[in-house]
């Protein structure tokens, strides 16, 4: 997505060989028409799969995950990364740990919001190793849910969860995905393969 891919180049810090800062409108300041366009490109790219929900992972994943659930008109779960005093029982928990912030939460969902009749979209802002996506994988098929696939809008393709999550025929679209980070500077592969 070229709007995508203007702005990673525009505003993106890299932070080391593995790490994009995008705080000016993803990750600490949202920029609302870019999350629009971001919703529009994903519920294009699964209009035709029968989604019934989307799921996220607090807290980055919300912004582009609620624009995509406007344009498909289905409803948006976040899984939680902290307990809540108000989300106490009937719980669908997995483990995840954060590349960035090099912890292992727990993460969960109501088993009111993910159930058997559900086909789920799993959005979320970065793809590293996957580990945020097989957490949430996890969670859908504890629900008996079906994931129809995996709205990234950036994938670090120097890093292995694209590649494992493909290989075990996951559709994954990604929105730009990063080739290097090396020397400072962000490159980005051409071919965004579907
Ligand atoms: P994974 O679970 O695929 O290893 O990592 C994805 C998660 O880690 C995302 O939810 C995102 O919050 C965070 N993350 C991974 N790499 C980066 C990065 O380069 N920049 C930022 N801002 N977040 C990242």
């Amino acid at each position: 997505m070229k709007q995508m891919e203007d702005k990673i180049l525009a505003e993106g810090k890299v932070l080391s060989d593995q790490v994009l800062k995008v705080d000016s409108f993803l990750n600490h300041q949202i920029d609302p028409q870019l999350m629009k366009a971001i919703g529009m490109e994903f519920a294009e790219r699964f209009k035709d799969a029968g989604i019934t929900k989307i799921l996220t992972i607090e807290s980055s994943g919300i912004a582009p995950a609620v624009m995509a659930g406007l344009e498909l008109n289905v409803p948006v779960v976040f899984a939680r990364k902290r307990k809540s005093l108000t989300l106490v029982d009937d719980l669908l928990t997995a483990k995840v740990h954060s590349f960035t912030k090099n912890e292992t939460n727990e993460i969960s969902v109501s088993k009111k919001f993910i159930n058997a009749d559900d086909t789920v979209l799993m959005i979320d802002d970065f793809l590293a190793n996957g580990q945020a996506v097989n957490g949430l994988m996890d969670i859908i098929e504890q629900a008996g849910a079906t994931l129809a696939g995996v709205g990234i809008v950036i994938e670090k393709g120097f890093q292995q969860g694209g590649e494992l999550l493909r290989e075990k025929g996951i559709r994954i679209e990604s929105l730009a995905i990063i080739e290097s980070l090396e020397n400072g500077e962000v490159k980005l592969k051409k071919e965004v393969p579907t």
